[in-house]
Order: C-alpha cells, then sequence, then structure tokens
C-alpha cells in the first residue's frame, strides 16, 4: 500500500514509500483510510525539526488529522463493525497518573508516544491498525468535515476547561478575542460563537480569501486585520472574558496581556519557536492577576473525552450553520500526487487534505 513517509530529523525527506498492508491481532480493526489532513506540524517534521520514527524504522509515516472507514474487525472487537466511519486519537500514553487516567494529554512524564508525530507511525497510508479504544464513531451527517475532528478537539478542550476553571465563580463571558484565524483559532472563534459569545477574530494578513469570507459572515464573527487596526484602541474600556491565542507568534502575548480583563482568561493554544525575548513588568502583572483574579491557562492536545465532545459540537455545527466547516478544505491532492512543495503551498492553504479513494 502507499504510505507517506519521511526520515526523521532530515530536510525535505517526504516521498511516497510502497510498504506492506499491516495484519491485525484479535483486538484491533483495520481501518481503510479515506482523507488525512495536513497541518503545520506535518510542515516542521518533514523540515527536521522533530519527529521520531517507531523503534526500528528508518521512516516514520506522517499524518495525525485522520478519517477512515473500518475493513476488517478482529474476533474479540465488539463496539466496532466493518463499514463504521472513525476517527483516531493520536496521543498514547505511558504509565503515569494521567496517561492511566486517560487524559493523556496531561501527562506528566512527557514520555507518551504520538502518531505521526513521536515514535509511532500516524494515518497517511491506505491503511491502519488501531485499537478500538483509540476510535470514535463519526455519525453520518459529519462525514464530510470529520477530517476535521483532531484539530476542532484543540477548541473544544480550550472551551471545555476555561468554563470548567471558572466555575470558581459566577460568570457568564460575553465576549471573546480569539487571536489567529488558523485553522485551530477558527475553529475556537466558532466554537466560542456556537456557546453564545461576542466573538472577535483578530489577524494580520493582507488578504482574506473567500473560504474565511464566507466563514465570518456565515457565522457572524467579527473580524479585525490588526494590520489596519489597532487592536489595543479598539478594545480599550471593553470587558473582555475570553483571549485566546493562536498564531505561534510570541509577540502577540503582549497584547493578549494588554487586553486582560477583570476575571478573564487567556488561553495559550500556540507552540511558539524562536526566542524572543520582552520586558514585561512583572511586578505589575503578579499585581494585576491577584486583584482581578485572572488566569492564564496553557491548552495542549486533546485526550479521547474531547473527541467524543468534539463529535456533538460539530453536529450542532452542522444544524446551526450548514456545511461551513466543509469550507474549511481548501484543497484536496491526491496520495499519488502528494510531495514536499504542497506540505509548503498547505501552509498558504486554510486546510489542505491527502485523498485516499
Ligand atoms: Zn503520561
Amino acid at each position: 500500500m502507499k504510505a507517506v513517509v519521511i526520515e526523521p530529523l532530515k530536510e525535505n525527506t517526504l516521498h511516497i514509500e510502497n510498504v506492506e498492508i499491516p495484519e491485525i491481532k484479535d483486538d484491533e480493526v483495520l481501518v481503510k483510510v479515506i482523507r488525512v489532513g495536513v497541518c503545520g506540524t506535518d510542515k516542521e517534521i518533514n523540515e527536521g525539526l522533530y519527529g521520531e520514527a517507531p523503534q526500528g524504522s528508518k521512516f516514520l509515516i506522517l499524518g495525525h488529522e485522520s478519517f477512515g472507514k473500518i475493513e476488517k474487525i478482529g474476533a474479540d472487537v465488539k463496539d466496532f463493525k466493518v463499514g463504521d466511519m472513525v476517527v483516531a486519537t493520536v496521543r498514547r500514553g505511558d504509565d503515569c497518573i494521567n496517561c492511566v487516567a486517560g487524559e493523556s494529554d496531561m501527562c506528566l512524564t512527557g514520555n507518551y508516544k504520538e502518531r505521526g508525530i513521536k515514535g509511532l507511525n500516524g494515518y497517511m497510508s491506505e491503511y491502519y491498525v488501531e485499537k478500538p479504544e483509540n476510535l470514535v464513531h463519526i455519525p453520518d451527517n459529519i462525514k464530510e468535515e470529520a477530517v476535521l475532528l483532531e484539530p476542532f478537539t484543540i477548541a473544544e478542550k480550550t472551551v471545555i476547561q476555561v468554563f470548567k476553571i471558572q466555575q470558581r465563580m459566577v460568570w457568564e463571558p460575553k465576549t471573546a478575542i480569539v487571536f489567529g484565524t488558523g485553522p485551530v483559532g477558527l475553529l475556537t472563534s466558532i466554537l466560542l460563537k456556537l456557546k453564545g459569545l461576542n466573538v472577535y477574530a483578530v489577524d494580520r494578513t493582507e488578504h482574506i480569501d473567500d473560504a474565511k469570507a464566507e466563514i465570518f459572515k456565515r457565522i457572524g464573527i467579527n473580524h479585525i486585520n490588526s494590520k489596519q487596526e489597532n487592536v489595543i484602541d479598539k478594545f480599550k474600556g471593553m470587558q473582555i472574558d475570553i483571549i485566546a491565542e493562536a498564531t505561534g507568534n510570541p509577540i502577540v502575548f503582549n497584547e493578549c496581556l494588554q487586553l486582560f480583563g477583570v476575571n478573564s482568561v487567556i488561553a495559550l493554544l500556540s507552540v511558539t519557536g524562536g526566542n524572543f525575548k520582552t520586558d514585561i513588568d512583572v511586578a505589575k502583572l503578579n499585581y494585576d492577576m491577584v486583584l482581578n483574579n485572572k488566569l492564564i491557562v496553557g491548552v495542549v492536545n486533546a485526550n479521547k473525552s474531547y473527541f467524543i465532545s468534539g463529535i456533538k459540537d460539530m453536529q450542532e455545527i452542522r444544524d446551526k450553520y450548514g456545511d461551513i466547516l466543509e469550507k474549511f478544505i481548501t484543497r484536496r491532492v491526491k496520495v499519488s500526487d502528494f510531495n514536499n512543495s504542497d506540505l509548503q503551498k498547505a501552509n498558504f492553504e486554510l486546510k489542505t487534505v491527502v485523498e485516499f479513494e
């Protein structure tokens, strides 16, 4: 079968490799891949920045945003049947207390593995084998957008955790600002809007493509280009309840701090690189956070519970806004044509997917 592979920690090694279709054990299922989403992580792995092949293998099969259909089930598998549509979770925990409790996203040791990223093959192959506990059922009405479920779980975890922590008070959030209009930022904006907030999505792009413009319009998200409008002036004196940062640009954190309101939350979702330094007044920040019950929370990865609640919210989005999530997929590439330059181009697309059928 065809598989999209890279050689970890080397630059631009992405190519198609012919590998054997994996065999299932009695407690496993064989999934036929329909499509896999491409994201910044895949690009960075192909740039050699990180990534780890399975033990004893030279290559890593890429891809962690999966969608497929069950082709074969092992004799002991009960909860799935042939033909079921599924998405697989990504992280496989170790034996720390959080991983054992099903919270591998909160792993205490960092010794987890991740399919398509760290020590385990990903989903960009015609078939993959998985244990049922790492799969979720996809209902028929969201099958076209289900490939977005994995990035959607980051938005899902953010919103659930922010609301959970804020149960420490009477909290009726009304206004949210989301920095970044890449898939994670935009999905977070949509979810906050679904939860009833007035949402401002901030980016710095020169050109808003048609897909994004339609998403803003149909969902009713206020779009602000921070190159054309000063964000700090714009929100001066306004109570901002939730600020989500999903740009990957560390400079934006400073802006978040300036917009930080009473009883408000900053959720940090982007993994920033480089070594940008700034002279934040720590005494003032400490004083301000204490006197105003402010919260800054980091959010990474998502365990299976967020895949399950994410499906419910995706169905609600489908009911309320129709096929809007399908608009995220702005480029489709056949697996046999997929190459290095597609990963570069993926940066300029809202979502590129690799099609296997
Ligand atoms: Zn762990």
